[in-house]
């Protein structure tokens, strides 16, 4: 209320009035690129701001227009912008995994546009299927006859479990009960999903006589689970899937195999280790096999599974399929993803993931030459900066030991830490990695140099 008691220029504190900064040039500009109501309110934080900090300085209208501004625009910035992905590891996680194709971006942004026949059958003018776009795709590049698509892979494996085995158990292998990283932990799943797990084997060795013992009545699924994150060496034995799904097919059980990654190609076609592909899974028998979307096939987040088509239909039937379905944005963008790998010739021109993956070290270490010097005046003087050799990962749980002879931006000095956090809070932030008294930033994943190098400038200085 004293507010209004006051003159129409100056506050009780002699700070300028709300009107006052709207009228000054900085804060019209401020109003005419945030509006007027938002301008007003940051004005007022401001001038809050000012009133309750014990100093006492008095800044003129033009200084609280352009701190109001300043809020205004941290306000509008996302914080879910895009980054320069230089941790090495290039399907990361909590950096969103696969970056799409182009082929993608522009179906999904077209499905988003427009009214799509997403389901609705254009022939007959009926009511169609939404996983119609897809199955005939996924068909020919798995050798399934039939697919099924939705939300992620986790999601997939909770729909396969509970269409299956609820009520019923569930075998699996001791050494493959899998955490993927957070609240995806096989056993938390499988209760969740109404199954009971039997556990079967040993961490490191499982035979086909462990299987066969537990198989009855009450089995509802055989299960076999790639352990994509983690690898049992030594003294070890696992139960092939071919074998698996012929005992699983004699007590008139199923077996679903749960891919995690997996892969429509052979990676080892672009020197990479070798990841069991899809088409493999459905070729030893299993009569499902579920993998993600957004893991080394390098498209949207989704989950697949793919198998018999009389597996697949109670699938379908599940209520729960209803809730884990996918929208028009990413059937579309998976579409044009999957429509890649009929040319397996130029897919790693057109997939960022492949691309990314496939690249040279020697290609990568003319990045890092070229780049240093622009990186070095920034940084020079505090910190040294040198073209490094690096080892880059494939991540999300694919092919978790095997690395990839990379390049990378050693970055050397007192206070990495700090760099790393200012690095972070660039307009486009910029992740690297620390290790060894190394902030490292490998170059694998560049794809621009020149917005890589112009973002920074915007550096702030050292504090
Ligand atoms: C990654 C993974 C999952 C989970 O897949 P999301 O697509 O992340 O939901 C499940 N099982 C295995 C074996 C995995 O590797």
């Amino acid at each position: 209320m004293r507010n209004h008691r006051q003159s129409k220029l100056t506050s009780l504190h002699g700070l300028p009035s709300v009107d006052a900064v709207l009228r000054a040039d900085s804060g019209r500009r401020t109003a005419e690129t945030f509006g007027r109501t938002r301008t007003v309110k940051a004005v007022r934080a401001t001038l809050a701001q000012h009133r309750a900090s014990a100093l006492r300085d008095m800044p003129d209208a033009d200084a609280v227009a352009n701190t109001a501004r300043r809020l205004l625009e941290r306000e509008d910035m996302s914080s879910l912008r895009p980054v320069f992905n230089l941790t090495g590891t290039v399907l990361h996680t909590n950096l969103g995994r696969a970056v799409l194709a182009e082929a993608a971006v522009e179906a999904a942004t077209k499905a988003m546009r427009h009214a799509v026949a997403l389901e609705f059958d254009l022939g007959s003018g009926r009511r169609g299927e939404r996983d119609d776009h897809l199955r005939g795709l996924l068909c020919e590049l798995t050798g399934a006859e039939d697919a099924t698509i939705v939300n992620n892979n986790a999601a997939a494996v909770v729909l396969v479990l509970n269409t299956f085995a609820r009520d019923r158990e569930v075998i699996v292998s001791r050494g493959e009960l899998i955490e993927i990283g957070g609240s995806f932990r096989m056993p938390d799943i499988m209760a969740r999903a109404g199954a009971r797990l039997i556990e079967v084997g040993t961490t490191n060795r499982t035979h086909l006589k462990d299987y066969a013992a537990a198989l009855g009545p009450g089995t509802g699924l055989v299960l076999k689970v790639h352990t994509s994150n983690y690898r049992i060496e030594g003294f070890r034995a696992e139960v092939a899937a071919s074998r698996l799904a012929a005992l699983a097919h004699e007590h008139a059980a199923l077996l679903a195999h749960d891919l995690g990654s997996g892969t429509l190609i052979d990676l080892a076609r672009w020197g990479l280790a070798h990841e069991p592909t899809v088409a493999e899974a459905v070729r030893n028998g299993a009569d499902l096999v579920t993998f993600s979307g957004d893991k080394l096939l390098g498209g949207p987040q989704a989950g697949f599974i793919v198998g018999r088509r009389d597996a697949i239909a109670p699938i379908n039937r599940n209520p729960l399929k209803r809730a884990l379905r996918v929208d028009k944005i990413r059937l579309a963008a998976i579409e044009a993803t999957l429509r890649l790998y009929r040319d397996p010739d130029r897919l790693a021109s057109c997939l960022p993931t492949l691309k990314h993956l496939s690249r040279q070290a020697g290609d990568i270490e003319a990045v890092a030459h070229r780049i240093a010097p622009a990186v070095s005046r920034v940084l020079g003087g505090v910190f040294t900066v040198a073209a490094a050799p690096c080892k880059s990962q494939i991540g999300s749980g694919a092919l978790p030991v095997e690395t990839v002879a990379s390049f990378g931006l050693a970055i050397r000095g007192k206070g990495l830490d700090e760099l790393a956090k200012r690095l972070r809070l660039l307009p486009i932030p910029v992740v690297g990695r620390i290790e060894r008294h190394t902030l490292l930033l490998d170059l694998r994943c560049l794809d621009d140099e020149a917005g890589f190098i112009g973002n920074l400038a915007a550096l702030t200085p050292a504090p």
